[in-house]
């Protein structure tokens, strides 16, 4: 289909590709579907986490007060609730809070999740063909020099903007796998740099994600002691990311906020490849059904699900498609083809997807330091972007009186102090230019 065609078949794609900030609702919301996921697989990777977690323990002493389980703390948002939709000019019934994934321990990003739990699944797979690990076992053996050997004989190897190879590379190298991590243009220096020093094989390419993703995918193919971890169409990922669900729905319980009819609760995710937001909110519909509604932030200048999921084509169209540049301040965000797996799952999971214009997410990324002293990266903000785009459809379908927003901060706590500083500089300077 050419670009014609498809605008006159898909009105929105102008839209996308003249960058205009849009909210795509989509028409299949809620509708009856059998979904190639279930509860059971779900389960199944949240006790898997638990197998390993005494393993989590030993190898990374961080995650030991919190008995190698990694979590993040769930935190009320009230200045920067007051703040920003006083300069953004809406009402926001209910109350904010905001899932700090930027504090997840190993990658600071919700990559700890997929990443994390696809690398701990390979192990246990090689480890009990080889006999050396039974399921009954305390998972903290894996930590011994006779394991990091056995390892050492597979590759694990992964393309990534950045977090993706963070949080693989770090357990990956930690159990001995020769782990190489290929890089897009857009992956920060510091991350390649900290990925070399545990270790790891980092491959930079000159292109995209989508370049990097298809030469480590060819290249490990021809190896077969080498386990791709393919984040454009990984069910382990997506069920990595899944388990937040199981852990926020006790988080909410904890902290005495209700879901319910009354209460619903509306989570807004950033999406790159669709793959963390997609995963989040297939456990999300899982645990929660029908009081939980989701929706994705994208850069305008990268739309990638919204495009392949407003025309159905999901992984067959590109943002290049449509003569987009795929350029962002949103590094972690910054993927021109969505993933394989999202799109089909979310299709009548997801509430919608918003666009964002980059100055916004710098200026979140400053007011959260101003408003609550929290340092994120601006991908991690551009829930706030959703939030924002969608109140005035919400407030016209749904019970808002009593309910709950949760902002899913994606990363930030490695991003070095000269990154932060530098992205409040910019941030600042928006937010006194009106
Ligand atoms: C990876 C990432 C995302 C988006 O996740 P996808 O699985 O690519 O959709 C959002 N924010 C940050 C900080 C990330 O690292």
């Amino acid at each position: 289909m050419d670009v014609a065609e498809l605008n006159a078949k898909y009105p929105i794609t102008k839209d996308l590709a003249a960058k205009k900030e849009t909210l795509w609702i989509n028409p299949d919301y809620g509708k009856d579907a059998q979904l190639e996921l279930s509860q059971e697989d779900l389960f199944d990777a949240s006790a898997r986490f638990e197998r390993f977690a005494p393993y989590m323990a030993v190898a990374f002493p961080e995650t030991a007060a919190a008995k190698g389980i990694l979590e993040s703390p769930l935190h009320r948002l009230n200045a920067m609730q007051k703040h920003v939709t006083a300069r953004e000019g809406y009402d926001l019934p209910g109350a904010l809070y905001l899932k700090a994934d930027n504090e997840l321990p190993i990658s600071g990003s919700i990559k700890s999740r997929g990443g994390i739990y696809e690398v701990l699944k390979i192990a246990e797979k090689v480890a009990i063909e080889h006999g050396m690990l039974v399921y009954g076992d305390n998972y903290a053996i894996l930590n011994q020099p006779e394991f990091k050997e056995l390892f050492s004989h597979y590759g694990i190897a992964v393309g990534s903007t950045g977090n993706l190879g963070l949080s693989i590379g770090i357990v990956a190298a930690k159990l001995g796998f020769n782990t190489t991590v290929h890089m897009s243009m857009d992956a920060k220096q510091w991350k390649k740099d900290t990925l070399r020093s545990k270790g790891v094989n980092v491959v930079e390419y000159d292109g995209s994600f989508t370049k990097a993703i298809t030469t480590g995918r060819e290249l490990a193919a021809k190896d077969p002691s080498v386990f791709f971890i393919d984040d454009e169409g990984s069910t382990d990922l997506f069920l990595g990311y899944g388990v937040a669900a199981i852990r926020l729905q006790k988080q909410l319980k904890d902290m005495q906020i209700p879901v319910d009819e009354d209460h619903p609760l509306f989570v807004y995710l950033p999406a790159g490849v669709g793959g963390s937001p997609g995963g989040t909110t297939f456990g999300l519909k899982t645990i929660f059904g029908k009081n939980v509604h989701a929706i994705f932030a994208e850069p305008t200048h990268v739309p990638s699900v919204v495009l392949g999921m407003a025309t159905g084509m999901n992984d067959k169209i590109s943002v290049y498609d449509i003569g987009l540049d795929g350029l962002t301040e949103a590094d972690g965000l910054a993927v021109g083809r969505p993933s394989r797996l999202a799109g089909r799952v979310m299709k009548t999971l997801l509430l919608g997807i918003a666009t964002f214009d980059d100055d916004r997410i710098m200026k979140y990324t400053a007011e959260m330091m101003d408003q609550e002293d929290m340092k994120l990266e601006p991908s991690a903000t551009a829930g706030f972007a959703a939030m924002r785009a969608a109140q005035g459809y919400l407030g016209e379908h749904y019970n808002m009186a009593n309910a709950t927003h949760i902002v899913w901060a994606t990363g930030g706590m490695l991003v070095p102090d000269y990154e932060h500083e530098r992205n409040y500089k910019i941030g600042e300077a928006l937010l006194n230019d009106k």
